[in-house]
């Protein structure tokens, strides 16, 4: 499987050696060192909100532009760090009048307005837990989380709220609040109007002394793999957030940066709110769709350095037939990343082809709370691996044992579960109200991620499958991520998604779900070609023996395919939680 992969490892994917090579770095790094990049509270410890947005206001960069909001109608509206440091503030006030105390949670339900950024810095302030909503949930799974969460105040706007929660309002009695972002009158004396709000409230705020341990996030899972897990994050997490920036972001003072995923997301918070800020680097956010056209408008007009996204976009651009270097200038973007799912070969070679720059993989889950390895802008890409773990971050393969102990595997290319060494700043808390679950994700030092990997030679470690999506064939075990990687290499496949299916003869068929590129045409013929293409690729152990098309494959809000849920089709079975299947 490896060696398929290294054939392509074009080696001009290589950056010129500069500056950006951080690799002495790395053998002296210490968590403990990343302390002198904060600043620390002045009434003492450590505030994320402080360290993003408060310092920079009171330092040099106070009038730099810290949020370049675009609204979906063209306009724009930029906040610098003096400005948000103020709205912030005011947010803060508004909570701490409103007689919310340390802990308490504030639930997030928002497009992407400049409000919702403003909210997100304001309740850290006021050491409020913040808990985003993607905006997209229907009124069921918004009371779902928000009963578990123990919401105290939602954020929304009038559409939102008239259209979700007041459907469930009554079933919400711990439900102080609701803010509203978007009218000029209070419409009770639960349901207030953030403008009215914002007006009276004072643009000082002092924060609270915080304990790095103090709780700041509560995110929910994407919900893949079933039903979604609350995860607890701390402040303490903003060192994993500072690293992660500087050596896999690459993040530097000029940058302007653009991270596509929403707030409703870990990435949207970890990385479209916290890291850049942390950073000082002005922070793109858009509040529209996904549209192509409008992304590389973005990408060039507002000369986006820094570009954070995911597979399910590439893809999505990769469908069109475009040339978007010559349509567009891109010529400021020097690094695209990639997180959520795998990113197949053909993405990153796509990348280089069309965008003039390789895409860049890394890996990491809500639970983790920042990147943990990563294809880094100064070292080779190896397409198809997720890179390297990053500095203070010990990643290993592991095999569980009869007895349940566990042992890493020190060989290359040899197949277990992927884990983390205990330790790592963001490294969630707990699962809200599962303890159990939570402590069954340790063994001893190690966490382990529900992820299967291995590790080669160079310490490069490559995606193989979830553990609950690996396909046991005839006595073989297949990671759906490398059928899916090999069928996409088909000039005809936009996307597959790979299940096992039970089979009396063989334990488990492997069959592939596929989306057409535009041009193509579903057709018996095709079907075959793709059975014939994967058998000489693949060998006929491993290659599907059955192919589906479908026009689109199910997905998760934040982009993900939902395998489970083909197979459940597939099988007839219930479905599950489908609280995070996309429209
Ligand atoms: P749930 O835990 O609710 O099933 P989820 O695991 O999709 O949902 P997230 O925390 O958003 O929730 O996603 C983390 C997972 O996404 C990882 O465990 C991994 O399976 C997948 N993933 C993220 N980045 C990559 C990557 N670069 N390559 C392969 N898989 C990735
Ligand atoms: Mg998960």
């Amino acid at each position: 499987m490896k060696e398929k992969w290294i054939e392509k490892n074009i080696t001009d994917f290589v950056v010129e050696p500069n500056l950006l090579d951080y690799s002495h770095e790395y053998e002296r790094f210490d968590w403990k060192d990343v302390a002198s990049a904060f600043d620390g509270l002045p009434s003492g410890g450590l505030n994320i909100a402080h360290e993003a947005i408060d310092r920079h206001a009171n330092g040099t960069l106070a009038e730099k532009v810290a949020l370049l909001w675009l609204c979906e109608d063209g306009h724009q509206k930029k906040y610098t760090f003096s400005q948000m440091k103020k709205e912030s503030a005011k947010f803060a006030n508004i909570l701490s009048s409103l007689g919310l105390v340390k802990g308490e949670r504030v639930f997030t339900l928002s497009t992407r307005l400049p409000e919702l950024y403003i909210a997100a810095i304001g309740i850290l302030k006021n050491l409020n837990v913040l808990c985003p909503l993607f905006s997209q949930f229907g009124p069921q799974p918004i009371l779902q989380r928000m009963q578990r969460g123990d919401a105290k105040v939602l954020l929304t706007t009038k559409k939102l709220f008239e259209k979700k929660i007041t459907p469930i309002l009554n079933e919400l009695p711990e439900l102080l609040y609701v803010l509203l972002i978007d009218v000029e009158e209070d419409e009770s004396t639960q349901v207030l109007s953030l403008p009215r709000l914002m007006q009276s409230a004072s643009d000082t705020f002092e924060i609270p002394h915080t304990q790095p341990e103090d709780m700041s996030i509560l995110h929910f899972t994407s919900g893949t793999t079933g039903m979604p897990k609350g995860v607890v994050h701390v402040h303490k997490a903003v060192y994993t957030h500072w690293m992660s920036g500087k050596y896999a972001l690459d993040l530097h003072p000029n940058d302007v940066y653009w991270c596509t995923a929403d707030p409703g997301w870990v990435t949207g918070t970890s990385y479209g709110i916290i890291t850049p800020w942390i950073h000082g680097v002005t922070n793109i956010v858009d509040e529209a769709e996904f549209d192509a056209a409008r992304w590389y408008k973005i990408l060039q007009d507002e000369k986006v350095s820094i570009w954070y996204t995911a597979p399910t976009a590439i893809r999505r651009l990769m469908r069109i037939n475009s040339q978007p270097t010559k349509e567009y200038d891109l010529s400021h973007l020097r690094l695209i990343q990639s997180v959520g799912e795998p990113l197949n070969p053909e993405a990153v070679i796509w990348g280089k082809e069309k965008l003039k720059l390789p895409i860049h993989d890394n890996w990491w889950q809500t639970e983790t709370g920042g990147i943990m390895i990563s294809n880094l802008i100064s070292q080779t890409i190896r397409p198809g691996s997720m890179g390297r773990p990053l500095p203070g971050i010990k990643a290993g393969i592991l095999r569980v044992n009869d007895d349940g102990s566990v042992t890493e595997i020190t060989e290359a290319n040899k197949e277990g579960d992927l884990a983390l060494k205990v330790g790592w700043p963001s490294m969630f808390r707990a699962y809200l109200h599962a303890q159990e679950k939570y402590d069954k994700s340790f063994i001893g030092e190690w966490y382990i991620s529900g992820d299967l990997a291995y590790k080669d030679e160079d310490g490069y470690f490559w995606f193989v499958g979830r553990a609950d999506d690996i396909i046991k064939t005839s006595g073989h075990m297949v990671g759906p991520f490398e059928v899916e990687s090999t069928l996409m290499e088909h000039p005809a496949v936009a996307e597959a998604g790979v299940i096992g299916k039970p089979d009396e003869m063989i334990g488990q068929l492997v069959k592939a779900f596929i989306s057409l590129k535009t041009g193509f045409e579903p057709s018996e013929e095709l079907k075959r070609e793709l059975i014939g293409f994967g058998r000489k690729k693949l060998g006929t152990a491993v290659a599907p023996k059955e192919i589906e098309f479908q026009e689109n494959l199910p997905k998760t809000r934040s982009g993900k395919i939902m395998r489970r849920l083909l197979k459940a089709r597939e099988m007839g079975l219930p479905e599950g939680d489908t609280s995070t299947l996309e429209d």
